[in-house]
């Protein structure tokens, strides 16, 4: 996500670290490279141009200050103006006051609404919600269906014309704006509290899918109309964000496919040319691969600052409670960190979903992308392998692992000695490190987190 221009905009403010003061050379310098960085990410030209202009005129008329370096001040100014061109404030559902809030979802085929409505109805059931789906997508042959799938893995109804539909040959009939209405009343009827209505998209924008999308809009007057959009579309996006914003007047957007090595500009773009503010993100094909859109996380993700906030909300997700209490209280009694502890941890980060996607969202300093490429799920099944194949007593006491046990170990798990090696030289740092953490506080980290 966004890495290249997290990169090159990165790069960008090193030269600046060390400066006293800039000069306007300095400035212009920057400037030009923030230019160059944003309109190769793919940012629509209009929004790279107001951009750039309001980041020159704040570093110009900087004040000296008695905390930031000038370095600094720069990428606080372009960490604001990032958020600002993401939307500002993080925008969440507007909730009906008479239920069932009726939420419609637009966009391109392909652009992932059918996946997305999976996604948001998982997000709202968790927050206590009890949401309907509705399918309306009778264009593309199979959507009725996979829905229905979705519906079924997030463990939420799906309202859809034809039950009986499930050949992947077979056409759902129909019409979807009586579809839409009547999926409506079956939520009020049934008492959900929210309905989520997938609608058909096409290829290309056309008159006739709009005017559906219209139609629908018109039928049950959606409380939020949400327009998910592709991101890798790059400059198109703009140009489809504009012709569906005057289509079906959205009122929010939900950036999908966030997690391709896309340049992401699309995302950078819409708020601004639309004036409507994105409200989620798409990050994978399964159903967690969802996030609430925070535009001053974002912000700092793209400038590395480390998205934390997100990070310790997916860990709070999924993290075993019981097994964060007992090893907070092994700090608390100054207990000896073991490798049992150690393997529970790596579990535990591997419970909280895709390891790449949360390193990804580490501080840049805590890991670098290189490392990231390298990193490998399997290496936790291995490290697994390797403290199952000691004793007990060896994992408490790690310190009798001498010579033979250590290669009595590597042919029980089936690795090599080196492997063992490195896994005790990984533990050690850790131990440090969870040593380090007991006695001056603070979150616990990531033993093995730099693999
Ligand atoms: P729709 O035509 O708008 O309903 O799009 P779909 O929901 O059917 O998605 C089109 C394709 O994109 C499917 O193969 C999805 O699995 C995939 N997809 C959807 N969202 C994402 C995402 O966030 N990331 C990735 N990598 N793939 C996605």
């Amino acid at each position: 996500m966004f890495n290249s221009l997290s990169d090159r905009l990165t790069a960008t403010f090193k030269n600046l670290r060390g400066k006293g003061r800039l000069t306007e050379a300095d400035v212009d310098g920057t400037v030009r490279e923030i230019r160059r960085a944003l309109l190769d990410a793919d940012v629509a030209v209009p929004v790279v141009r107001s951009f750039v202009s309001r980041v020159k005129e704040r570093a110009l008329g900087l004040e000296v200050s008695q905390s930031l370096n000038p370095g600094q001040q720069v990428v606080k100014i372009v960490n604001e103006q990032l958020v600002e061109i993401l939307g500002g404030q993080t925008r969440r559902i507007n909730l009906a006051k008479n239920p069932p809030t009726v939420i419609m979802l637009a966009g391109l085929q392909g652009a992932g609404k059918t996946t997305l409505a999976g996604k948001l109805a998982k997000h709202l059931k968790s927050e206590g919600h009890t949401p309907l789906l509705v399918a309306c997508d009778l264009q593309r042959p199979n959507a009725v269906k996979q829905l229905q799938i979705n519906g079924e893995r997030a463990g939420v109804p799906v309202y859809a014309p034809h039950p009986g539909v499930s050949s992947e040959f077979e056409e759902a009939t129909g019409d979807p704006v009586v579809v839409a209405g009547n999926g409506v009343s079956e939520a009020r009827q049934k008492q959900h509290d929210v309905v989520i209505v997938d609608t058909a998209g096409r290829l290309g924008v056309d008159e006739e899918m709009m005017k559906q999308a219209a139609d629908i809009r018109a039928a049950i007057n959606p409380h939020e109309v949400l327009f998910v959009i592709d991101s890798m579309i790059g400059q198109d996006a703009v140009n489809t964000a504009q012709a569906f914003n005057e289509g079906v007047d959205f009122t929010g957007v939900v950036l999908s496919k966030l997690d391709g090595d896309a340049r992401g500009g699309a995302a950078l773009s819409v708020t601004h040319v639309t004036g409507k503010p994105v409200m989620f993100a798409s990050t994978g094909e399964g159903l967690d691969d969802f996030e609430v859109f925070h535009p001053d996380r974002m912000a700092g993700r793209i400038l590395e600052m480390g998205d934390i906030l997100t990070l310790i909300e997916q860990a709070e997700k999924s993290w075993d409670k019981d097994e964060a209490e007992r090893m907070a209280q092994k700090f608390v009694d100054q207990e000896d960190f073991t490798l049992e502890d150690f393997l529970a941890q790596m579990q535990q980060v591997r419970k909280m979903g895709s390891m790449k996607k949360m390193l990804s969202m580490m501080p840049g300093a805590a890991i670098s992308k290189q490392q990231l490429e390298q990193f490998d799920e399997s290496q936790i099944d291995r490290i697994e392998a390797i403290v199952r194949s000691m004793t007990p007593h060896e994992r408490v006491a790690p310190k009798l692992l001498n010579g033979s046990r250590r290669a009595r170990i590597a042919r029980g798990s089936g690795v090599h000695v080196s492997e063992v090696n490195q896994l005790m030289e990984r533990f050690s740092q850790a131990q440090k490190m969870m040593k380090k953490m007991a006695s001056g506080g603070g979150m616990p980290g990531m033993p093995g987190g730099g693999a």
